[in-house]
């Protein structure tokens, strides 16, 4: 079986509550969504999403990659030489990560449904249900102490909380999460690149003073200051996640060289797909390197693809793959669900979409 035909389709999926970052705020998820299909008829689909601030890539760029360069390499290739096939997706083009995770999903959803396998189980696991952590827009304090007593309710215990916008006072923030959410739930913190080394120090030391019991803190400096991201690993107890600083598997040899973080984010959409992320994977395992699955702000597809590498990691830390759970509806049919903090993957072939969903 061969593949046939790449086509694209732009969804628009309205959020039911704003996402807030240092970095920027959105209340939809824009994105490409990608189907491949083989002389059978068969479909795989990948998700390309927007992200102008982090990769750059925009529904322009994503459609015009993918049904440029991205589908005159793979037309007429199968998927039974996946692994090959992915490396050519990564080849084809430079950067354009998102677009390139978005064939290179739907080339490995397509696999498995050849096989008629559900997608964890092509990649080795036999994982259907896996946790994920609540992430915290950054905003007032009093309203972000809200939101995370509404999210324990909500029955996530692991919450990621955006810090990092240069607005409130980043501690009283964090002083006021833990207080509203008791010492039982699990909190991690994002600054998005928004603090500076010393700065970085500071606010981790005195999150550790308070007692506030941070499990880890993620890319506070610039991601491009690999120097900067050392600094702070070596002044602090608190793990250090590398999110925006890492992007291939080239990247993290770096980050692990300088010994500049404890711990590594891989998404999709930064390292091109499940293949670079497994090679990315193969370099945090070698050097001892613990990791963590995260993802951007996408819809099922993208988030059940995450969950797929996710289901193949030994991580003792909880993935980070909320970005659905904040979508008012799935703009697909099938596809993955949540049970409170508990993400659901269907038992069908490959990522379990069966189609766009009729629009509302
Ligand atoms: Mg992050």
């Amino acid at each position: 079986m061969t593949i046939t035909a790449v086509r694209t389709h732009r969804v628009s999926a309205p959020m039911h509550t704003v996402f807030a970052t240092a970095l920027r705020s959105t209340s939809t998820v824009e994105s490409v969504l990608v189907e491949v299909e083989d002389s059978d008829g068969a479909v795989g689909w990948g998700e390309g999403v927007q992200t102008w601030r982090i990769t750059g890539d925009s529904l322009a760029s994503i459609e015009a990659a993918v049904q440029g360069p991205l589908r005159d390499v793979v037309v007429g290739r199968s998927v039974d030489d996946l692994h090959a096939l992915s490396r050519v997706v990564e080849d084809a083009i430079a950067g354009n990560t998102a677009a390139k995770a978005a064939v290179d999903v739907a080339l490995y959803d397509l696999a498995a449904r050849q096989l008629a396998v559900p997608l964890t189980r092509l990649l080795g696991s036999a994982t259907c249900r896996l946790e994920t952590d609540m992430t915290l827009s950054v905003g007032p304090v009093e309203r972000m102490a809200d939101a995370a007593r509404g999210r324990v309710a909500d029955g996530f215990g692991v919450l990621k909380v955006k810090l990092g916008d240069g607005g409130s006072d980043d501690v009283a923030r964090m002083k006021a999460v833990r207080a509203a959410v008791g010492p039982g739930a699990r909190l991690r913190v994002d600054a998005n690149q928004g603090w500076t080394p010393r700065e970085s120090v500071r606010i981790v030391r005195t999150l550790e003073d308070a007692g506030l019991d941070i499990e880890l803190v993620e890319q506070p400096v610039h991601h491009d200051d690999l120097d900067g991201l050392a600094y702070v690993t070596s002044r602090v107890d608190t793990p250090v996640l590398a999110d925006e600083a890492v992007w291939s598997a080239r990247d993290a040899l770096e980050v692990v060289r300088r010994g500049a973080a404890d711990l590594l984010n891989i998404k999709l959409a930064k390292c091109g797909g499940l293949g670079p992320a497994l090679r990315l994977l193969a370099v945090a395992e070698a050097s001892g390197t613990g990791v963590l699955v995260g993802q951007m702000m996408e819809t099922h597809v993208g988030t059940g693809a995450g969950a797929a590498l996710a289901a193949v990691v030994a991580s003792p830390y909880v993935a980070d793959l909320d970005a659905a759970w904040w979508l008012r509806t799935s703009p697909v049919r099938g596809g993955l669900t949540y049970e409170g903090s508990t993400i659901v993957l269907p038992d069908s072939p490959g990522l379990g979409v069966d189609g766009l969903a009729e629009p509302a």
